[in-house]
């Protein structure tokens, strides 16, 4: 798997592209996404953006790529609502008008792209998802755990702690290596032993 990380501001989330054909989240910036994007890949090859929830700093700069190079956007239908939003899609926060994203694809879980399969994790926001390659064990975790045993607010519209808690167990028992997160650096090692942390962590907190 073919993993590069784009980069963006520090108060952006992370993107990635994943061989080529899929985006993990879109960033704010639109712009900047798609002139790395136009280095890399053709118009036509990227298939599918796939948001792991629908915060704007991380669904700001979709609607724009995904129209740049033909692709469809997924994201979980509980966070497909919030898209259209200044509460539910956070982009009040950051002084900007809500994304108004229609998406093609709507997730319940369980589907894949490629060698990814999309795995619910609610609690940040009610549709988050992560992304994993059991293959590879590779876990894209969005804004559900981040590195050094640090996790998902649960204070923002559709927040919920208990539901965080739950998801990040269920992140415990898959074999993860490399952890992709929505912010902050990637993990390259022993990402089961911080997602563990992440679960301590917040166990404590509720
Ligand atoms: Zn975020
Ligand atoms: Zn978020």
């Amino acid at each position: 798997m073919q993993i590069i990380k784009l980069q963006t501001s520090p108060y952006d989330a992370n993107a990635y592209l994943v061989d080529r054909h899929t985006l993990v989240d879109a960033g704010m910036d639109a712009h900047a996404i798609i002139s790395q994007l136009e280095k890399i890949i053709q118009r036509g090859e990227l298939e599918t953006i796939i948001l792991t929830h629908c915060h704007y700093d991380h669904s700001g700069g979709a609607a724009q790529v995904a129209e740049a190079f033909g692709a469809k956007i997924a994201i979980h239908r509980d966070d497909a609502p919030l898209l259209n939003n200044p509460r539910g899609s956070a982009s009040e926060l950051f002084g900007e008008r809500a994304p108004s994203i229609i998406p093609d694809i709507l997730l319940s879980g369980g589907e894949t792209f490629g060698e990814l399969e999309v795995i619910h994790t609610p609690g940040h926001t009610p549709g988050g998802i992560c992304l994993y390659s059991a293959r590879a064990k590779v876990l894209f975790s969005g804004d559900t755990v981040f590195p050094d045993g640090s996790f998902g607010r649960t204070d923002l519209a559709g927040g919920n702690t208990q539901q965080l808690i739950e998801s990040i167990k269920k992140l415990t028992l898959l074999d993860v290596s490399i952890m992709y997160p929505g912010h902050e650096d990637i993990v390259r090692e022993d990402a089961n032993e911080q997602i563990k942390l992440s679960l301590m962590m917040a166990s404590q907190y509720s």
